[in-house]
C-alpha cells in the first residue's frame, strides 16, 4: 500500500485563490483593503525570507502588505511604540512579529501589547481563550491549515482518534483545542510521554509537530491512518555533495508512506498552508473589526 500524498502546495494555492476573492468582495461591498503588518527586528537571514515571502503573497492575495525592518539595536520602547502605532491604524487589521526577538527585547511584552482583535499569529492569552471557548477569532496559523488538510482528507473527523505529538503554544497546544471542537479523541504526546510508539500507533490521525528529524518511524502508524508533518529539520545530505543540505520532517516519509493512508510531504506539505493562514485571519480580523461575519470557509 502507498500512502495518498496530501499536497499543501496545491491545497495552499486554491486557498490563497479563494482568499483573493473574499477580499475582492470586501473592497467592493465594503470598501475594505485588508491591511497586514509584519515586524522583523535585525538581520536574521531565514526570518528575512519568511518576511519577504510574507509580504510578496499580502500583495498578491490583493492586501495592503506594511513591512517594518528595524535595526538589531531597535530598543523594547521603541518596538512598543510601533506596536502602539499599529493597533490604532486604520488600515492595519492584523500585525505579525516575527521570532524571535533579539534577547534584550523580551518577546512577551511585546505579544502581549498587540492589540488583541489584530493578532493574526493568535498568540495573545484573548486569542488563546477565544480558540478554547469557540469564539470567533484568528487561529493560529500552523494548526489552522493543519486542520484544512485534514479536513479535505478525511471529510468529517468526528471520532477519530488523534495523536499531537508535540505540546508547544505555536502548534500542539492550538492543534489539540482545534481537533477537539471536531469532535475527535485527543492524546497530546510529549518529551515525558512513555511509549511513544505504542501511544502513536492508536491513531487514526497523527500530528508531529517535534522538530526532531525522522523522530516518528514507519511502523509506528496504524494502517490507513493520516499522518500530518508539521517538522521542518534541516539535515546533511551526503549524497547532494559535500556540505550540502536537505529539509525532512519528523516523520520517516519513506517508511511511512507505505503504512499510511494519507501523509503530507516536507517540503510542501503543511509549510505552504502557514502563510496562506496567516492571509486568511487576516480577511478574519479584517471582517471582525467592521462589524461582518468573517468568510465560513477561512474559519475552523
Ligand atoms: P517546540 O520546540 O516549541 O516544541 C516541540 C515539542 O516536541 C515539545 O512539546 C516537546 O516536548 C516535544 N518533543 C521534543 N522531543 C520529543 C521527543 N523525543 N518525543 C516526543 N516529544 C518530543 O517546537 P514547535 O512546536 O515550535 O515546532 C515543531 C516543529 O514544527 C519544528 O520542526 C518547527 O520547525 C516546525 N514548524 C513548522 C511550521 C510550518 O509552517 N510547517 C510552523 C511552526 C513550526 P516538551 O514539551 O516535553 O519539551
Amino acid at each position: 500500500m502507498t500512502a495518498r500524498i496530501i499536497d499543501g502546495k496545491a491545497f495552499a494555492e486554491g486557498l490563497r485563490g479563494r482568499i483573493a476573492g473574499h477580499v475582492q468582495r470586501l473592497q467592493r461591498e465594503h470598501g475594505i483593503t485588508p491591511g497586514l503588518a509584519v515586524v522583523i527586528v535585525g538581520e536574521d537571514p531565514g526570518s528575512q525570507v519568511y518576511v519577504r515571502n510574507k509580504a510578496k503573497q499580502t500583495v498578491e492575495a490583493g492586501m495592503l502588505s506594511e513591512k517594518y525592518e528595524l535595526p538589531a539595536t531597535t530598543s523594547e520602547a521603541e518596538l512598543l511604540e510601533l506596536i502602539d502605532r499599529l493597533n490604532n491604524s486604520d488600515r492595519v487589521h492584523g500585525i505579525l512579529v516575527q521570532l524571535p526577538l533579539p534577547s534584550h527585547i523580551d518577546p512577551n511584552r511585546i505579544i502581549l501589547a498587540i492589540a488583541p482583535g489584530k493578532d493574526v499569529d493568535c498568540f495573545t492569552p484573548e486569542s488563546v481563550g477565544r480558540l478554547t471557548i469557540g469564539l470567533p477569532g484568528p487561529v493560529s496559523c500552523t494548526p489552522l491549515g493543519c486542520l484544512m488538510l485534514l479536513r479535505d482528507t478525511l471529510g468529517k473527523l468526528e471520532g477519530l482518534d488523534a495523536v499531537i505529538v508535540g505540546r508547544s503554544n505555536l502548534v500542539g497546544k492550538p492543534m489539540a483545542q482545534l481537533l477537539i471542537r471536531e469532535n475527535c479523541t485527543i492524546t497530546v504526546a510529549h518529551s515525558r510521554t512513555k511509549n511513544l510508539p505504542e501511544v502513536v500507533r492508536r491513531a487514526d490521525i497523527v500530528v508531529a509537530a517535534v522538530g526532531r528529524p525522522l523522530l516518528v518511524k514507519g511502523d509506528w502508524i496504524k494502517p490507513g491512518a493520516t499522518v500530518i508533518d508539521v517538522g521542518i529539520n534541516r539535515v546533511a545530505a551526503p549524497e547532494k555533495g559535500e556540505g550540502k543540505t536537505r529539509l525532512v520532517g519528523d516523520v520517516d516519509f519513506e517508511a511511512a508512506v507505505k503504512v499510511a493512508g494519507a501523509i503530507t510531504p516536507v517540503p510542501g506539505g503543511v509549510g505552504p498552508m502557514t502563510i496562506a493562514c496567516l492571509l486568511a485571519n487576516t480577511v478574519t480580523t479584517a471582517s471582525l473589526i467592521n462589524g461582518l461575519v468573517p468568510p465560513k470557509d477561512l474559519t475552523p
